[in-house]
């Protein structure tokens, strides 16, 4: 961080995504977290791709559908989001009346990203006669585009829930959607999307690593690409591979997913080993880049100076709100 004060680290938000002003190394900064948590009726929602310390400092660590969930239900009066910024704005919309936070507003979503409003407007006006279910990986925009949201804990449950004659748009993930058409016989539409950190994962380094773990199980998020599904022992949510984690009888797992979720599966189950699959990049790490621009700094100082802020064109938030309303009740029914 730069030796800048926090009036001109203010005024320069826009650019910077953060606050970009030092912070004391001597801080304890878990200590300043839960004083500005009781001080400003605050709480943390971290997503699971979070890095451990953010996870350690949260109320609450959940996948895109238990943190709506969550931030739909709480009393708090600020919201801090450590996550990327299409999980604030589904806060926001479900939360008109509080503060929403984000610690860096760059902290985006390739994802969300690949799906520009003008051109899905455009592929939507071509399929007058489709519903348009989106993956809750989007942007307001996109949400307000869409008849019902879905995450991939109730996708399944979501595109069942449609009567079969209904003709369906599926977007913004590619991948997500061909799983979906495998597991529910639906013949939907999709929208070319994809999440950069599920789709860059290698089949021949994964299949090399389980030669040389060959108990160990592989377990996969649905927004992998088809040929590391094929060959998966276990598919789900980020919650639906830790749930499984915990309760099958292996005793090690190649992941495939982002990494931040190791934290919580090494943490439940210490007698465990969990070993990321390997990707096709130089780095050969799955971090996700926009996770990962949060950093424990960066919240403490979100949360010190109530900046930077999630706000919303109203007419947006209530056209983007009614189908995270449908995806929460037809959750609810199904005790999601
Ligand atoms: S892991 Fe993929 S889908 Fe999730 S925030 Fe990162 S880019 Fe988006």
């Amino acid at each position: 961080m730069g030796d800048i004060h926090i009036g001109e680290a203010k005024e320069n938000i826009a650019r910077t995504g953060f606050l970009d002003v030092d912070v004391d190394p001597s801080l304890d900064l878990f200590g300043e977290i839960e004083r500005l948590k009781k001080e400003k009726n605050a709480i943390v929602l971290a997503h699971y791709y979070q890095e451990p310390d953010i996870q350690d400092v949260a109320d609450y660590i959940g996948d895109s559908l238990g943190l709506a969930q969550k931030a739909e239900k709480t009393d708090a009066d600020i919201i801090v989001f450590a996550g990327v910024h299409f999980m604030a704005e589904t806060a926001k919309i479900l939360n008109p009346n509080k503060k929403v936070l984000l610690p860096d507003l760059k902290a985006g979503c390739s994802l969300a990203d690949s799906a520009p409003p003008e051109l899905f407007r455009q592929f939507k006006a071509k399929h007058p006669d489709h519903l348009v279910i989106s993956y809750i990986n989007c942007t307001a925009d996109i949400k307000a585009l869409s008849d019902i949201i879905c995450t991939s804990s109730n996708a399944e449950k979501i595109v069942e829930s449609i009567p079969v004659d209904q003709p369906i748009i599926f977007a913004p993930d590619k991948n997500l959607g061909s799983y979906l058409i495998k597991k529910t016989g639906r013949n939907m539409v999709l929208w070319n999307g994809a999440c950069m950190v599920h789709e860059i994962f290698s089949l021949e380094k994964l299949t090399r690593l389980k030669i040389r773990h060959p108990k160990a199980k592989i377990i996969a998020h649905p927004e992998c690409e088809e040929p590391i599904l094929r060959i998966a022992d276990y598919i789900g949510s980020t919650t639906g591979l830790l749930k499984y984690s915990q309760e099958d009888d292996a005793k090690e797992y190649i992941v495939a997913t982002e990494t931040g979720i190791l934290h919580q599966m090494q943490k439940a189950r210490p007698d465990k080993t969990f070993i990321p699959a390997p990707p096709d990049n130089s780095c050969a790490c799955n971090d996700c880049p926009h996770m990962k621009l949060n950093t424990l700094e960066k919240l403490y100082l979100c949360m010190e100076y109530e900046l930077p802020e999630i706000t919303m064109d109203e007419k947006l938030r209530l056209a983007a709100r009614k189908p995270i309303e449908r995806m929460l009740e037809i959750s609810a029914k199904y005790g999601l």
